[in-house]
């Protein structure tokens, strides 16, 4: 069976590179009837977030990356489910712990006891030397069983890995191919910490394999990890699970995606009102195209059509504007009564009244205009609430204010005499354009100082659309309070 995981660390947030991986991870796990699951590497204290691993969750579930296995949520708590756990690395120290000893016992790791200073000085020396940094092997000439007596009586130490110094490492990655590394350019990597926890590049080898998983799908910036992390299957006699490292996410000007340039975090795109259907729509297309014209995939049809052979080796450029599209896409699909009910903690926290009759209507209006939903209680809020206007702003630029003066009143009067039956934009388009026609005024002056009565706005959708939601009293009360307005 395939098995995928997502293991992030809970630093804080969900990235969209995250996303992304775990999308790729859940996608490929589906479309072969395989498990999907989630992981937390926690093992850098220093770098831990409090709720890091809610936040990561939180996110996923809403864009519906749902893992199957390992941390997930059971009625919006936090629980771990599966025969492989526990799925959270501080709480697995043991099992690195064992098999910690397991390579030092068969010679494949080393104890080394060298002070962060020793350290901190080979680092300069080699850059000064401009060589390449790395570890100098200076505590591999210190006897093993002296070692590990000097380890158990509690001497200040780290287990490394003994990496080989000459030959190749190769292996076949899902997107790239064959990559080569020196195996002399490999550091003999840290395994354990001196506080007893595990390096992410121990940890993640001795977790995939235990938690039996078939395909690793990652972040390209691990790919140079991966001798280090196949010498360790290789002392260990593990069978590798095939790899694919995936390509970096670039602003637009083409430099690694950073904060600087915008927003980065998941919850972000939660917060401005997008919809999860297009943010993963979006990050689906960030280096895999199905490579024919379809654009729009809801999740189960990138089920069905995501493969790693249409995945790109190129950097993939993070577009907002083509987000921004994606979104406008799927808020067309809504009905206006869907678009409420996802809206709602939006319009509740404008003060925006949802259980208003005209509230669908509303959004209606707006609908079109809107790249986001945290746009929509700006863009609606003169239904409910007719800004206060300047009487100039009733003036179309080719009318003057007397010809204003003269109109709106007549306009008020007809429209009082059309039936609340036939109160629908196209009967009133129908209706005042015969009227406008008759008395020979242009449309300009009619319908500007009308669709301005209404709206209270420099730009607005058009006066009949208005006319419609807001119904023939507020319609009147409105062209009322503008020949107020200019008569002042
Ligand atoms: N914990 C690593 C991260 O935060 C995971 C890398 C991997 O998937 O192996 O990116």
């Amino acid at each position: 069976m395939i098995r995928t995981r997502f293991a992030p660390s809970p630093t804080g947030y969900l990235h969209v590179g995250g996303l992304r991986t775990a999308l790729y991870s859940y996608l490929f796990a589906k479309k072969n009837k395989g498990k999907f699951l989630l992981r937390i590497e926690d093992t850098d204290r220093e770098r831990y977030v409090a709720d890091g691993v809610a936040n990561i969750l939180k996110s996923l579930y809403w864009a519906c990356v749902v893992p199957d296995e390992g941390v997930i949520l059971d009625k919006e708590e936090i629980t771990q489910k599966g025969k492989n756990g526990p799925y959270v690395q501080s709480q697995r120290l043991d099992i690195y712990k064992e098999h910690a000893e397991k390579l030092l016992a068969d010679g494949h790791a080393y104890y080394c006891f060298c002070t962060p200073e020793r350290l901190t000085q080979l680092r300069e020396q080699q850059t000064a030397k401009k060589m390449p940094t790395g570890y100098d092997g200076h505590c591999l000439s210190v006897n093993p069983e002296e070692a590990k007596k000097r380890a158990k009586s509690g001497e200040r130490c780290v287990v490394r890995l003994k990496m080989p110094k000459s030959g190749e490492t190769v292996f076949n990655d899902m997107i790239r191919g064959e990559v080569r590394f020196k195996n002399e350019l490999v550091d003999d990597q840290v395994l354990m910490k001196s506080d007893g926890y595990p390096t992410y590049h121990f940890a993640v080898v001795v977790d995939d394999h235990l938690m039996e998983i078939t395909h690793i799908i990652r972040g390209e910036e691990w790919i140079s990890s991966v001798p280090k992390h196949l010498q360790i299957y290789k002392y260990f006699g593990w069978e590798v699970p095939e790899m694919a490292h995936l390509p970096l996410l670039l602003n637009p000007d083409k430099s690694k995606l950073s904060k600087r340039q915008g927003d980065v975090a998941v919850e972000d795109y939660m917060k401005k009102g997008y919809l999860p259907e297009a943010l993963v729509n979006f990050v689906a297309f960030l280096g895999w195209n199905p490579g024919t014209e379809k654009e729009m995939y809801t999740l189960d049809e990138l089920v069905a059509d995501f493969d790693f052979s249409k995945v790109g080796k190129t950097g993939a450029v993070f577009n907002v504007d083509k987000l921004n599209w994606f979104n406008k896409q799927y808020l067309k699909n809504l009905s206006n009564k869907d678009l409420v009910k996802i809206a709602t903690p939006w319009l509740a926290e404008a003060g925006i009244d949802i259980d208003n009759k005209i509230i669908e209507g509303a959004v209606g209006l707006e609908r079109e205009r809107i790249e986001v939903l945290s746009e929509l209680p700006e863009a609606i809020k003169f239904v409910f609430n007719l800004p206060d206007y300047n009487a100039g702003l009733l003036v179309w630029k080719k009318s003057t204010a007397d010809e204003v003066k003269n109109i709106l009143p007549k306009l008020a009067e007809f429209m009082n005499t059309i039936s609340v039956r036939d109160w629908n934009k196209e009967k009133l388009e129908e209706k005042i354009g015969e009227w406008v026609g008759q008395n020979g005024y242009s449309t300009g002056s009619v319908l500007w100082p009308m669709r301005a009565a209404l709206s209270g706005q420099e730009k607005s959708p058009g006066p009949f659309e208005i006319a419609e939601v807001l119904g023939k009293d507020a319609v009147l009360e409105r062209i009322n309070l503008a020949i107020g307005k200019l008569s002042n």
